[in-house]
């Protein structure tokens, strides 16, 4: 299946492999310069990367916002690789879609209407990241929202759903991709970071979405995951990262 991704700079991500791969959030500018040129020499084809993060207390770092989406600009103009972040609140949308190429909808937004009808408007691609707590229905829901206004330039993102399973963060639900392929027609991706929330299960479960006929990854990496200011325990080192590619390349 063609999931050529168009981007609005009229170039577009051509890949039956697409791997995204970042910081959970964008920490420093030094930082996220070695992260991109580190993961584009891999070949990964999109550079991830909270700006405003939408964290469970408000207690904890909440992104450098404005200052993060500058740190984003002069990465991209430095490396030269497609980013996306997320938006959290429509008044940053002008904001956000000034440096993004592709606009994320996290898992706690993807039931807010009026922000996917926001989306929908515009003409960027959008990363609709599925409810923690949502049915497949819901999500093509929420991505009919967005379509409804226009926009049909949408990628689907399994990142696992809240069970009585208590090992994981997530329960990473593969099963998802192929039906959401079946369903909507639309590039589905899996970002087992988040679905399981433990590095380990990063690889095992990278190779398991593309048995199950995912388009591709998002994976969070950074050179020193136990000083993360945020999800530290699943991000990948860059030998991991590495390691990770290779082992889808084989
Ligand atoms: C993220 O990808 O940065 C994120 C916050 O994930 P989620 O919305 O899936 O929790
Ligand atoms: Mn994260």
């Amino acid at each position: 299946m063609d999931i050529t991704i168009k981007l609005k700079s009229g170039t577009s991500i051509p890949n039956d492999r697409l791997i995204i791969a970042g910081p959970c959030a964008v920490e420093s500018y030094e930082q996220l310069l070695m992260i991109a040129k580190f993961i584009k020499s891999k070949g990964a084809n999109v550079l991830r990367g909270g700006a405003y993060k939408p964290r469970t207390s408000p207690y904890s770092f909440q992104g450098m916002k404005e200052e993060g989406l500058e740190v984003f600009k002069s990465v991209k103009k430095e490396v030269g690789i497609p980013i996306v972040t997320e938006l959290m609140d429509a008044r940053d949308l002008d904001k956000i879609y000034d440096v993004a190429d592709i606009i994320q909808i996290g898992s706690r937004n993807m039931h807010n209407f009026s922000l996917l009808t926001e989306v929908g408007k515009q003409d960027k691609p959008v990363l609709l990241k599925r409810g923690m707590s949502a049915t497949i229905k819901e999500w093509i829901n929420a991505a009919e929202y967005i379509a409804v206004e226009g926009n049909t330039n949408i990628i689907m993102c399994e990142r696992g759903i809240r069970t009585y399973n208590d090992y994981t963060r997530n329960t990473l639900d593969l099963a998802a991709v192929p039906i959401i392929k079946k369903e909507t027609g639309l590039p589905v991706i899996v970002d087992p970071s988040h679905g399981t929330g433990i590095k380990e299960l990063v690889k095992p479960m990278s190779l398991a979405s593309f048995a199950a006929g995912a388009d591709g990854i998002m994976v969070e990496v950074h050179p020193e995951p136990e000083k993360a200011l945020s999800d530290g325990p699943q991000s990948l080192t860059f030998d991991e990262f590495e390691d990770v590619v290779e082992s889808l390349n084989k």
